[in-house]
């Protein structure tokens, strides 16, 4: 079966600003080391160059004057009233062709959505896609179109049954609200908890309501949580829940940002327990849409989504990054040339707690939720 890459060189025309931690060229240096290391003219890829979506897509999950106010502010310009959108200095500046910008990701996303749903293959990954804060009408943490909802939401409309799994540092709270009434798609979050992170949501007791009780699945992690105890919860809940609710399609959010040296987030996995999360999506997800998401190391985005692009195409990578990628970017000084890097010690007292307070929130969830879903 054919697996869909999806870029465009477009998105290096657009730049959230000199001081954001969301740096747009992350998402070049993936697509880079990705064709460095051969895996874009493997026999069944397909490379798709990404389209912008159109407006009525938009309005399909956003407001029309939400969506007006962001054509406005395409310019770069600051504009009246901004605030009340979630825009402006901060998280979510004006920036010139953030619309456009937008319209790409999105259009991308409907792209992965289109290849998977249309039978012409069974993986499709959009990189620049998984912008899971945004709001029907208001921008939020980095991401102003929500272009997993409005994915889904196609989905729905042609009547598939989905799964959405996120794996971002933080609570996919945008994804989790647009279908939070509803049994037809079931929203399986793990992040670190909202008592210590953006978007401060995500408690397990968040379930979801009327019909839609029990589709909102919400695994959050204490800081620090290590390879080892996130792992050990994403087998006790994920897999049972998949297997139960049977999906047509599973969508998913592989933001990067929980590893130990992401800047802005506070769990402790590597890239070792990352690969195997990924392993176990593939194992279940015959077919699957894959968007990206937060990661603000560049240089991990880069490793983490190489790597999940040659699970997707079942290639093992060697860990010796290609030395034309290196070359290319030499003036990144990037110091640690392997693709994996180093295995980190944890204190084990901290993990101990830790693993305590993750077997409550397991338990909570397999008595809350599992009855209502198998
Ligand atoms: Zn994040």
């Amino acid at each position: 079966m054919k697996k869909a890459f999806i870029y465009t060189e477009e998105y290096s025309n657009y730049d959230y600003g000199p001081t954001h931690p969301l740096r747009i060229i992350r998402l070049k240096l993936a697509y880079e080391l990705i064709k460095a290391y051969g895996l874009l003219n493997l026999p069944d890829t397909q490379f798709i160059p990404t389209q912008k979506a159109n407006e009525e897509d938009l309005l399909s999950f956003h407001e029309k004057d939400y969506i007006e106010v962001l054509k406005r502010a395409n310019l770069g310009k600051q504009i009246s009233d901004a605030y009340l959108y979630g825009l402006g200095p901060g998280d979510n500046p004006i920036f010139l062709g953030l619309f456009d910008w937008s319209l790409l990701v999105t259009g991308g996303t409907l792209q992965a959505v289109d290849f998977v749903a249309s039978g012409n293959g069974n993986i499709a990954f959009n990189i620049a896609g998984g912008l899971h804060h945004a709001h029907s009408s208001r921008a939020s943490g980095f991401c102003y179109i929500n272009d997993p909802v409005i994915g889904i939401l196609k989905l729905i409309r042609m009547g598939r049954k989905v799964a959405y799994i996120d794996i971002d540092a933080h609570h996919g709270d945008g994804v989790q609200k647009a279908f939070y009434q509803t049994d037809q798609v079931l929203t399986i979050s793990l992040h670190q908890s909202g008592y210590s992170l953006f978007p401060g949501t995500g408690f397990e007791y968040e379930i979801g309501e009327g019909k839609g009780e029990g589709y909102s699945v919400n695994l959050p992690f204490p800081p620090h949580t290590d390879d080892e105890n996130y792992l050990w919860a994403f087998e006790q809940i994920v897999p049972p829940l998949i297997d139960a609710f049977k999906p047509d399609i599973v969508v998913t959010q592989l933001g990067v940002d929980t590893f130990y040296n992401d800047p802005l987030a506070n769990l402790d996995l590597t890239i070792y327990g990352f690969e195997k999360i990924v392993k176990r999506i593939k194992e279940l997800s015959s077919k699957w849409i894959a968007l990206g998401g937060g990661g603000y190391n560049i240089l991990n985005v880069a490793k983490a989504w190489t790597i999940c692009w040659a699970i997707m195409n079942e290639i093992e990578l060697g860990d010796d990054i290609p030395k034309s990628f290196l070359e290319k970017f030499a003036n990144f000084g990037i110091q640690d040339k392997s693709l994996r890097g180093e295995r980190i010690s944890l204190s084990s007292s901290i993990l101990k707690e830790n693993r305590k307070e993750i077997e409550k929130t397991v338990e909570y969830i397999k008595n809350k939720i599992f009855p209502k879903i198998f």
